[in-house]
């Protein structure tokens, strides 16, 4: 993604975000602060939550444009996007070409880094087990996705990879972010794949 455009859409996260707290603080004038505090922390996370999953969304649609699995990813860090990919699996003829994979070396060469600390990933469908594999190997605090896969799903659906104790490295999973949009682009894809 070009640079202006990440920009651009910062903006646009802040502003959102900054009508968040502003209605939040209206419509609760009479919460103590403590609380309120809390609930804005919590606001300002589901709204920027919900609009870096829509850009994950951007991501999937440009793969069903391709032709492929529509499953998009985006990293983020310091709220800047530093990768955004799709799964390109047929057209590069790589299994291992799912979105979060490729997003997870534009990612590492954004910060010169194998390990992407401080990031946060963004992904329409629960992460495979070889996805997730990745995001234990480069250290990702924290995980965002959209639909569950019960058939493939290793954070927390078949396998809870991101999670367990006896790995090096476990991650914070939100999982459920526009889970229907997120499912729908992939029941919508493989129905017309069927027709
Ligand atoms: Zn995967």
């Amino acid at each position: 993604m070009p640079a202006s455009t990440a920009c651009d859409l910062q903006s646009t996260i802040s502003a959102t975000a900054l009508r968040a707290v502003r209605s939040d603080e209206h419509l609760s004038p009479a919460h103590g602060s403590q609380n309120r505090g809390t609930r804005i922390v919590q606001n300002l996370t589901s709204v920027t939550d919900d609009h870096y999953m829509q850009l994950a969304l951007a991501e999937a649609r440009a793969a069903a444009a391709e032709d492929e699995t529509p499953v998009g990813a985006v990293i983020v860090h310091d709220d800047t996007i530093i990768a955004a990919a799709h799964n390109q699996r047929e057209q590069l003829h790589d299994p291992t070409a799912h979105a979060e994979m490729i997003a997870i070396t534009q990612a590492a060469e954004a910060l010169a880094s194998w390990r992407l600390t401080g990031c946060t990933l963004y992904v329409t469908l629960e992460p495979c087990p070889m996805c997730a594999g990745a995001i234990v190997q480069a250290r990702v605090p924290r995980v965002v996705y959209g639909a569950a896969d019960p058939k493939a799903g290793a954070a927390g659906s078949l396998f809870s990879l991101l999670d367990d104790a006896r790995l090096n490295h476990r991650c914070d999973v939100t999982p459920g972010v526009l889970a229907e949009p997120c499912g729908d682009i992939l029941r919508e894809f493989f129905r017309a794949k069927r027709s």
